[in-house]
């Protein structure tokens, strides 16, 4: 049994995915995204360092965000913050061949190493886009799904703004240095906001979120 399988049954065991999570994860092996000194530590479940300061998340939080943001084939996705481009590519993966996503990071070396990253794999609905995601990527909106891969002081109101009647919204929300993971699903006008766990993530920084 591979690393990735042995990682992907664990992660299945304690419920951080389904089936169809499950089945995206194992087309998109965690070895590919992060910088080669840190290959033996591809399945454990940490964090850890793709540089300039920024992190590929640990694989519980990469999968239980996968599952909780619901993604359905052919949906139109929004991810804030490509970093190694891991989590964009689950997201890919989930949405199909008639789905696309769109991936905003603000560090241009990033947005390469997240190209370079993805172009391993055979995967050609992924769109990456350089600039400030706090503002969300106006000329594709409406998006069926946005997921916010960094922390923000509040959830940016473009990203609502941008997103879909009965879409839904994944950020992690509050200080530097603990945030609530929050589930925010748009009806009408309102938004419903869950909390769904506590969470660590490296600051969102631009214009609606950490200056
Ligand atoms: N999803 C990534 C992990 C992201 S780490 C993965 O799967 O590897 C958070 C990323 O958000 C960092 O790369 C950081 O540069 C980026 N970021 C921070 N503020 C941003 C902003 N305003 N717009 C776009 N990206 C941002």
């Amino acid at each position: 049994m591979s690393g990735n399988e042995e990682m992907i049954e664990l992660l299945f065991s304690h419920g951080y995915v389904d089936e169809r999570v499950a089945e995206a994860m194992r087309k998109v092996p965690r070895e590919l995204f992060i910088p080669e000194e840190y290959g033996r530590s591809a399945y454990a479940d940490t964090p850890l360092p793709i540089g300039l300061g920024q992190t590929i998340s640990a694989p519980s939080i990469v999968a239980f965000m996968s599952k909780s943001l619901d993604v359905q084939e052919g949906m139109k996705v929004l991810e804030i913050g490509s970093g190694s481009g891991y989590q964009a590519a689950i997201l890919a993966e989930l949405a199909g061949n008639s789905g696309v996503v769109y991936t905003v990071e603000r560090i241009p070396q990033l947005i390469q190493l997240a190209k370079t990253n993805v172009e391993k794999l055979s995967l050609t609905n992924v769109k990456f886009v350089e600039g400030d995601g706090t503002k969300g990527y106006a000329q594709e909106s409406p998006y069926d799904r946005i997921i916010v891969t960094a922390a923000s002081p509040s959830i940016p109101q473009p990203l609502v703004d941008q997103l879909k009647e009965g879409g839904k919204l994944l950020i992690p929300v509050g200080s530097r240095m603990f945030q609530d993971l929050q589930l925010v699903v748009k009806v009408g006008k309102e938004v419903e906001i869950s909390n769904l766990m506590p969470v660590v993530f490296v600051p969102l920084i631009g214009e609606f979120g950490y200056k």
